[in-house]
């Protein structure tokens, strides 16, 4: 077979370089791996680009079933061990359909490209980027590809960032490297509600940091809400965009973009949610010691003290390790004495997203006037000034996030 020649067009390799993030379904099969790498191919003729490539389809999906078939939950230290090379798998497959087009490309997993996080399995953070190796890489005339969703701990362990956390390594990189980031996947940017749950839902056209933080929280998965943190922290803009450069929209998140009226932009949803009860009758601070360190240890959001207990919600869609982290809750709770945890499954947390919103308790009146009219049950409201959130039955998620954006949002013309 002829080796196609390598043409680097009229590329500086000391030019500030742009980082291409395509996430699951932008590389679901060769057909549309092949289409990635001549996009990325073309786009090398005139700067350095490193990519970052999540695991193909349904990959991940497909091996967190197989180790649970195996046990369930399984150990976490392998699960990230296994989920981290779905991630492996699509990055050297790009490498390969990048030296199909003619020119260099080389792969590199997050621990290579000294991704450092924290030593939380299955939702580590990262802590810092020592991107020497792909500075080097890039200097060699390479187009770096890495592999997304990985880090490696200050324990030398391989860790994985939550579902969806390619985002995230993508905006870590670029803002080592002082790129621009871009993420590509089968939608043209951020919509008033995930498509697929709402046709007529509209683009945004930009959207400020908190805003997209306060979405990708409530669960709309287009960008990752550790993401978008890192982005804002870092002064990082993101152009959120399609993988098929025939369809041009995009969103763009960045500081102060056009300022909006106050209400609500976007309805987000979290199909997937664990309602975690501590029934501790009049154990004060003990219970409140306790929730608030599983809080931060083991992922749960919405945190309520009472007098009777404490209460919070834990994403099972978000995190991969979520039956490990039930046990291991039930497991401290006996440890403090305090037997009763009780965990309700099949529930639903659906969002209304906006700006202002603690001034307008109007929206709050008439959301949970909305959703009483279509007699679905609301379990538990929590607000604040960018999120009304109703936790419902999971499988009213559909019909309330249909509502709510047809009486909230396109009401105000937004
Ligand atoms: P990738 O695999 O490229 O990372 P994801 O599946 O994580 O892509 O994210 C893209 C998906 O996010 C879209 O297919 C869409 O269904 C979903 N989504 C959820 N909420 C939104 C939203 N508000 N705007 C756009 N897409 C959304
Ligand atoms: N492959 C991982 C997931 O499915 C990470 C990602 O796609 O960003 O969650
Ligand atoms: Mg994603």
């Amino acid at each position: 077979m002829v080796k196609p020649a390598v043409d680097e067009g009229s590329r500086d390799n000391d030019a500030t370089p742009v980082v291409m993030k395509f996430g699951g379904s932008s590389v679901a099969d060769l057909t549309r791996l092949r289409a990635v790498a001549k996009r990325v191919s073309e786009r090398a003729k005139s700067c350095p680009v490193v990519v970052v490539v999540s695991a193909m389809g349904k990959t991940t999906n497909n091996i967190v079933a197989m180790a649970r078939e195996l046990m369930d939950p399984p150990p976490a230290r392998e699960l990230d061990m296994l989920l981290s090379t779905g991630e492996r798998n699509a990055m050297a497959l790009l490498a390969i359909a990048i030296h199909a087009c003619g020119q260099r490309a080389i792969s590199l997993t997050g621990s290579q490209c000294g991704i450092i996080t924290d030593h939380q399995p299955g939702r580590a953070r990262i802590i810092e980027v020592r991107p020497f190796r792909i500075l080097d890489e890039i200097a060699a005339g390479h187009i770096v590809i890495v592999g997304g969703f990985q880090g490696v701990s200050y324990k030398r362990e391989v860790t994985t960032l939550g579902r969806g956390g390619s985002d995230t390594s993508a905006v870590a990189l670029a803002a080592a490297l002082g790129a621009d980031c871009e993420i590509y996947s089968d939608v043209d940017g951020v919509y008033s509600a995930d498509p697929r749950d709402v046709p007529e839902a509209r683009r945004i056209d930009e959207l400020d940091y908190e805003q997209a933080q306060a979405l990708s929280r409530a669960g709309a998965k287009v960008l990752h809400a550790q993401a978008v943190q890192l982005a804002e922290e870092r002064s990082i803009a993101i152009y959120a965009r399609h993988s098929n450069p025939a369809i041009q929209g995009q969103t763009v998140i960045r500081r102060n973009p056009v300022p909006r009226p106050t209400g609500v932009l976007a309805i987000a949803s979290d199909p997937d949610i664990a309602s975690v009860q501590i029934i501790a009758p009049d154990s004060g601070a003990l219970v409140e010691r306790l929730m608030v360190e599983l809080a931060g240890n083991l992922g749960l959001r919405y945190l309520t003290i009472d007098p009777f207990g404490a209460r919070g919600l834990l994403s099972c869609s978000q995190q991969t390790n979520a039956e490990e982290v039930l046990s291991a809750l039930q497991a401290r709770a006996s440890e403090h004495g305090l037997p009763k945890v009780q965990v309700q499954r099949e529930r639903a947390v659906v969002s209304c997203v906006g700006a202002g919103l603690e001034e307008r308790s109007d929206l709050l009146a008439r959301a949970v006037s909305i959703l009483g009219r279509a007699n679905i049950s609301v379990f538990e409201i929590h607000s604040d000034a960018r999120t009304l959130a109703f936790v419902i039955p999971a499988s009213r998620r559909t019909q309330a996030v249909r509502i709510l954006h047809s009486e909230l949002v396109k009401s105000q013309g937004s």
